[in-house]
């Protein structure tokens, strides 16, 4: 077979083969995730499991490569147009899709039993839920986010984020990637947040916040390379730091830095004693699942 032959000169036959024998779980078929799915899927990852409750809506249809505007009025599940795209271009991908929420118990059997997670939403929720799973059950986690703050019409923060959490690392609530706050409103009825957010308690969830593309690519494509990177060993990943772009240089932050993760202590996910890592399903779950 030639289709991936210039990534065999790259990666070595040994490392495309590692390749095919993977499964991913891509959580959220949104901006970022449905990038992240489909280049996987391009590279020759063997098994795809996408994990989105939404359907597609017409602000969408900018940032979900293979979106026809007719999926918009037919109400097609986001996790449908990426695996339609992915089984027309690169059906050697074996593609499973849930329209669920992630912490559907009904599918944790899959996302346990995966080589890795990539979580790409904007949700607080998803994340601290396969943060728990990471470490309950040794997942290796990549997660990526835009985030351009402008409430206003100004923009005050524009941060793009790519971390590479394998277990036993300091975890997403340790890196400071998990917002309390964001959790907290997510958890209430969606007019009981919007009065607690009028009321300064805690920022609205449901304003929606910019996002293109491009700047969904670029952090999408870095966290693929470390994965492929990973799981290869063509070069050693440095999982004790995490990327961080300023696409605008907002706040005169840089282009790209690399911070250092660090552990709260007795963090009870993460921290070497007394916390959920390794425990599988032997202890009772912190983040709530859905039955
Ligand atoms: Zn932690």
């Amino acid at each position: 077979m030639d289709t991936f032959n210039r990534q065999a000169l790259l990666l070595g036959e040994e490392g495309q083969q590692i390749l095919s024998g993977l499964t991913g779980v891509i959580v959220g078929s949104g901006g970022i995730s449905s990038i992240a799915a489909i280049e996987l899927a391009h590279c020759g990852i063997g098994r795809l499991i996408l994990v989105d409750s939404d359907v597609m809506e017409e602000s969408n249809r900018p940032r979900i490569i293979g979106s026809r505007p007719s999926d918009v009025n037919n109400m097609v599940a986001k996790v449908e147009v990426v695996r339609r795209y992915i089984n027309d271009s690169m059906p050697e991908c074996d593609v499973q899709a849930y329209q669920r929420d992630i912490e559907d118990t009904s599918i944790r059997e899959e996302i346990i039993g995966a080589d890795f997670i990539v979580v790409g939403t904007d949700n607080a929720t998803s994340r601290a839920y396969v943060n728990e799973i990471c470490h309950r059950y040794y997942v290796p986690v990549l997660d990526l986010g835009v985030e351009f703050v402008a409430p206003d019409g100004q923009i005050h923060n524009d941060v793009g984020k790519i971390n590479l959490m394998l277990p036993g690392t300091p975890c997403l609530w340790c890196t400071g990637h998990i917002s309390g706050e964001l959790l907290a409103a997510e958890a209430l009825p969606r007019d009981e947040a919007r009065k607690r957010a009028e009321e300064g308690y805690f920022r609205d969830v449901h304003i929606r916040q910019p996002s293109m593309m491009p700047f969904n690519g670029e952090i999408a494509s870095r966290g693929v390379q470390l994965l492929i990177l990973l799981f290869t060993g063509l070069v050693d990943v440095d999982v004790e730091l995490f990327e961080q772009r300023s696409f605008l240089g907002i706040n005169g932050r840089k282009p790209i830095q690399l911070v250092r993760k660090r552990y709260i202590n007795d963090c009870p996910f993460c921290s070497p004693l007394g916390s959920v890592l390794g425990a599988g399903d032997g202890t009772p779950y912190i983040i709530a699942s859905k039955l």
